[in-house]
């Protein structure tokens, strides 16, 4: 039987193909993404419209407010996200903007570094970021706020549902390169695809914004 009769074929009865070898399983013990997924991915709830979320100060807490469920959830590995204590990725979400609104000590919140993109509101005392927010009209996810639900007391917020920027785990200092592998498979295991960018539906959203403002598609 040639290869492609092996991989594609499927007519000849009497020869059952060999079964493939089965994929050695990857020993994932220790490998820890993030506080929120660890011990397994908890499902949002249907009808959860929205909360508040608050730094770590221990008095005098910065308090934001979110006016509906967030979605695109997942877990992140770039350098530039805030992570919890000894996290190697963090847990990113995002809201329209006109359904965020800072509540208490907003006099706490500065802009980690006005010239980036996302411009990331952190509070001076803690350095927890409160929520990330897009100035520049033309970029793609304008309108759109970046917030760490894991901030909040209540329950409901809608799960990570993707892993974003796996490799750049490696810059942060999270993983080394060897351990990559199993960073991958753990991630499988809690359902969460990794892509070293964003996912599909979020690339194609930056292609179509691009491609729209260039004219090559109408
Ligand atoms: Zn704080
Ligand atoms: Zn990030």
């Amino acid at each position: 039987m040639g290869l492609f009769d092996f991989l594609f074929g499927g007519g000849d009865k009497a020869a059952p193909a060999p079964a493939a070898p089965a994929a050695a399983k990857v020993d994932t013990s220790g490998i820890r993404i993030h506080p929120s997924v660890d011990g397994g991915v908890k499902p949002g709830a249907a009808s959860f419209g929205g909360g508040t979320i608050h730094c770590k100060c221990a008095s005098d807490k910065v308090e934001v407010r979110i006016d509906a469920q967030t979605a695109h959830n997942h877990i992140c590995g770039c350098t530039k996200c805030w992570k919890p204590a000894g996290a190697p990725f963090s847990q990113v979400a995002v809201v329209s903007r006109d359904k965020l609104s800072v509540t208490a000590n907003g006099d706490k919140l500065e802009i980690v570094d006005p010239s980036a993109a996302i411009q990331r509101h952190a509070c001076k005392g803690c350095g927890v970021h409160m929520f990330g927010r897009i100035e520049n009209q033309g970029h793609p996810f304008y309108g759109l706020d970046f917030v760490h639900t894991e901030l909040s007391d209540q329950g409901g917020w809608s799960p990570a549902e993707f892993a974003a920027f796996v490799s750049s785990v490696i810059e942060g200092g999270g993983y080394r390169p060897d351990q990559m592998d199993k960073v991958r498979a753990r991630l499988k295991e809690l359902g969460l695809v990794p892509y070293d960018a964003l996912s599909p539906p979020l690339m194609d959203a930056i292609a179509t914004h691009v491609a729209k403002s260039k004219g090559v598609l109408s």
